[in-house]
């Protein structure tokens, strides 16, 4: 095969572009053109239409069910997010179109949005830089880590450690673990929240930093925060703040007023953009000004004439994180979200999940065990222990919610939880939707009680019951659900 390619223009008005060879013309070899057409098979449109329809009726969708997934937040994603991103302006942009490289004229809105959506981001978190560029969450771990280590390399610090309360999320040992750090386990203390004299002791000078969800998986905010930022920082460590579900203190609490030094949000969680089903995502990081000369290449920057550039010239960048500029459209929802929202909007969509997950904490304490039974914000973490005495398990009562049409909670996490069922049923439900949730519980757990083997069967209602779910993942079979 022969690529033709086209060579890159010099921009209007002395604009510069980078010069980028894009195929316009694609010469097949004979050798390679197929010699008879091939056999596909017909189908009439109403065939293939009644096909896909089928299928998507067997999803389980934030549209159509109640989906209280603890941590990964199926939340408000309003229908005309999604409208403007597919506005044929922005869908439509492609960074590698001649007459589109980032930083040409047809892409000022773009750069736009990205730099307004950065400088909201630092608004609301009390950051003072941002990247857009890291395309999920973990991602956005890696990326932050990465600057850290970039911070204490050029400071000369011989940094080791990076400590994380044994209630983390499981990215967080692995970024630090694939930063090049050793990790340090901090145990909680009675109260859900990392240990207090634990931390003071595992805090040395060769710790680079402490990541910290806060508040944490267990949806509690960690009363000694301040405490902990202000000590990590006299021996020299960074804070790193997990922001994936900010929605439990949007509006209400800055982590960089806390004292964290970078921080990275889910746009696909909490900004928009549903959780689930393996992106797309957008995993923005937040910086303290010391930290700025090291974010990724590229950055966008305003010009002195108001027009908007992507800057390569950062000696200290970590370098490229991701292919040009992150993902655009999840971007782009984000920004028309908080502009949908405004700060009053922001504000009560953290208060009415905090209100929401504390109702029904204390409303399913009846049928399920709640170990650390402080107030929540976001979520909550239910046990299902007292059940599993009579062997039912997390798994069990997650399948038979199945049969009732709600999407199972979280299972199994954190792991400092026996038989943890994780319970986030977010701002944008109903009391009736929780009551009836409440209801289902109740029945789930006298059923518990009275029949505890009927459990084994859920759920009944699917095309594909129990599935050996890692070989399900490695080796999947599509054409069962057909
Ligand atoms: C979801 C989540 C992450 C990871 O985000 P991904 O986009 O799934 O990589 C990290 N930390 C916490 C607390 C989360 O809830």
């Amino acid at each position: 095969m022969e690529l033709i390619f086209s060579k890159s223009k010099q921009g209007k008005r002395g604009i510069k572009f980078p010069r980028v060879d894009v195929p316009v013309e694609v010469k097949i070899e004979p050798k390679y053109k197929r010699e008879k057409l091939a056999e596909l098979p017909s189908v009439s449109e109403p065939e293939v239409v009644r096909h896909f329809t089928n299928l998507s009726k067997k999803n389980f969708d934030v549209d159509s069910h109640f989906y209280p997934l603890g941590s990964c937040t199926m939340k408000y994603n309003p229908k005309i997010t999604e409208k403007l991103a597919s506005l044929e302006g922005f869908a439509s942009l492609h960074p590698l179109d001649p007459q589109l490289i980032m930083g040409g004229m047809l892409t000022q809105g773009a750069l736009e949005v990205i730099s307004n959506l950065e400088a909201l981001l630092c608004e609301i978190t009390g950051m003072d830089a941002f990247t857009t560029q890291p395309m999920a969450g973990a991602h956005g771990e890696l990326t932050g880590i990465m600057l850290i280590a970039a911070y204490h390399r050029n400071k000369g610090n011989k940094k080791k450690y990076v400590l994380i309360p044994d209630s983390g999320h499981g990215t967080n040992p692995a970024t630090a673990a694939i930063a090049g750090y050793e990790v340090k386990t901090v145990p909680s203390d009675e109260n859900g929240v990392m240990d207090l004299n634990e931390f003071k002791e595992a805090l040395t000078s060769e710790v680079a930093a402490v990541m910290l969800t806060c508040p944490n998986t267990l949806g509690i905010f960690n009363p000694h925060i301040k405490k902990i930022t202000d000590a990590a920082h006299k021996v020299g460590a960074l804070m790193y703040y997990d922001g994936a579900n900010l929605n439990a203190i949007m509006g209400k609490v800055r982590p960089g007023d806390l004292g964290f030094d970078v921080i990275h949000l889910n746009l696909h969680k909490t900004f928009g953009t549903p959780h689930g089903g393996g992106g797309p995502g957008s995993g923005p990081v937040g910086v303290r000004e010391e930290l700025e000369e090291f974010l990724p290449v590229s950055r966008v920057v305003k010009r002195k004439d108001g027009t908007f550039a992507l800057d390569y010239e950062k000696p200290l960048s970590i370098g490229y994180i991701s292919q040009f500029y992150g993902n655009f459209g999840v971007m782009l929802k984000a920004y028309v979200y908080i502009l949908l929202l405004g700060k009053e909007g922001l504000i009560k969509a953290s208060e009415i999940a905090v209100l929401n997950a504390n109702y029904l904490k204390v409303k399913l304490k009846k049928y399920l065990d709640v170990p650390f039974d402080k107030n929540c914000l976001h979520e909550f973490v239910a046990s299902v222990s007292h059940q599993a005495e009579r062997g039912v398990r997390a798994i069990d009562v997650a399948k038979a919610l199945i049969d009732k049409g709600i999407h199972p909670p979280t299972v199994y996490f954190p792991l400092i939880v026996k038989e943890a069922m994780m319970i986030e049923p977010t701002e944008t439900e109903s009391k009736e939707t929780l009551d009836e949730f409440i209801e289902v519980m109740k029945e789930l757990a006298l059923l518990a009680e009275r029949e505890p083997d009927v459990f084994r069967d859920f759920p009944k209602t699917t095309c594909v019951s129990r599935l050996d779910e890692v070989k399900a993942a490695k080796d999947m079979d599509l054409a069962c659900l057909s």
